[in-house]
């Protein structure tokens, strides 16, 4: 097997790797860098025989509009789905590629390669490993993943019932020099924003990613234990709408404490997409929450929303009861070094803001260093490989038999 890491050696986000055998070529994701300093790989030539994409974030999906349209693209269904979604409601086209779906833990053939997808644990729904095999020889990719969500369970399992025989695992190390010490698990995040809405006087948002589904069942526990109703918009009911595919149980619109607040822009996206939504537009309305109520008892409701609802908290802003602001992402993207992030300098300034409770509460979507420790020596294999990480240099001082690559450099490691 000939690997090429096309880009992730030396970053976190922007993933990219090539695996060849015989006449069999296949890329492990196609990612757009998160660093506006790194440039995108050129796929839009690569005459691959399949791409297999591990999950729904940017930095591992974002160059497939690029790919030849007749490349045969591998995805979860509702990995897929909900990039449908997103592009949608920013009045894009949905990719049309050649997509090919595959089921957790089922094998499946790409020319010589025989591969199996292991569902994840990660801040994105549907997220997947994959075992690769090729020439009696054993690849595992990590994707990203962790223990300490929803579903924590899977990685326990790669744990306790560790492949045997990997020649290469390509790890990813996004927490290499970070901790998650905090919050240590989504249960924390869950307990943080119970506390914080309890007992409130004034409306509560909470900041985050409405496709971090965990995210959202932990602001809707919160809500039920609080009797407070959640608020979210449009699109994060679609995305709701679209997890049932694969959870029943998890929030969607029918239950009583989920309301919907229906923007303008989002609610365009419906009508000019009927066929699409279906009757998702007349449910909808049914569990539409309007301003007046929103003002009239705001202690009532938590709003999930994003960095850029500032103006919408700043219209609740009361010196007497101040608004909470539940920061639940990632803390680096208010270091005055994103503005990618749409409001994160107004988010930012409300830490300081006497009229607003700035909360923080979020755990990483990736596995904190002890966690990757106990998977490198649960799989145990010949030569691991450092991916999506800053650090890789330090990946030798706590993991062993480590082999670091650099971006575009060929090796044929199995
Ligand atoms: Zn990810």
């Amino acid at each position: 097997m000939k690997v090429t890491i096309h880009k992730g050696s030396r970053e976190i986000g922007g993933n990219c790797i090539q695996v060849s055998s015989g006449k069999t070529t296949i890329l492990l994701d196609v990612g757009l860098p998160l660093s506006t300093d790194s440039r995108p790989v050129d796929v839009s030539h690569m005459a691959v025989d399949a791409v297999l994409v591990s999950h729904g974030h940017r930095d591992h999906f974002g160059l497939m509009g690029s790919l030849l349209p007749c490349t045969p693209v591998y995805i979860g269904k509702l990995a897929r789905s909900l990039i449908d979604a997103t592009r949608v409601f920013l009045g894009e086209e949905r990719y049309a590629l050649n997509f090919h779906e595959f089921s957790a833990w089922k094998p499946f053939t790409i020319g010589e390669f025989t591969i199996t997808p292991y569902l994840v644990d990660h801040s994105a729904a549907d997220a997947y490993a994959f075992f690769i095999e090729a020439e009696g020889k054993h690849l595992f990719y990590s994707g990203d993943l962790r223990s300490h969500g929803r579903k924590g369970i899977l990685f326990e399992n790669l744990v306790k019932r560790p492949i045997r025989d990997i020649d290469v695992l390509f790890l990813e190390g996004t927490m290499m020099h970070r901790n998650n010490d905090l919050f240590p698990d989504e249960t924390a995040v869950e307990s943080a924003i119970f506390q914080t809405i309890q007992e409130q006087k004034n409306i509560s948002f909470l900041l985050s990613s409405s496709q971090n589904i965990d995210r959202i069942v932990s602001a809707y526990r919160a809500c039920k234990r609080a009797h407070k109703f959640l608020v979210i918009d449009i699109y994060t009911a679609w995305v709701l709408e679209q997890v049932q595919m694969v959870s029943s149980s998890s929030p969607c619109l029918d239950r009583k404490e989920i309301r919907v607040y229906a923007k303008g822009s989002q609610y365009e996206k419906l009508k000019a997409n009927p066929e699409y939504f279906g009757d998702f537009s007349k449910r909808l309305f049914r569990r539409r929450v309007i301003p007046g109520e929103l003002r009239e008892t705001p202690e009532a409701f938590l709003y999930f929303g994003k960095m850029s609802s500032f103006d919408f908290i700043d219209q609740f802003k009361n010196a007497a009861a101040p608004v909470n602001v539940i920061y639940s992402q990632w803390l680096g993207y208010l270091d005055g070094n994103h503005p990618e992030y749409f409001g994160s300098d107004r988010i930012a300034a409300y830490r300081m803001a006497p009229d607003i409770n700035f909360v923080y509460a979020h755990t990483s979507g990736h596995a904190p260093v002890d966690d990757l420790q106990r998977l490198a020596k649960a799989l145990n294999p010949r030569k691991l490989v450092p991916i999506h990480t800053e650090h890789g240099e330090d990946f030798s001082k706590i993991f062993a038999n480590v082999v670091t690559l650099n971006d575009g450099e060929v090796s044929a490691l199995a």
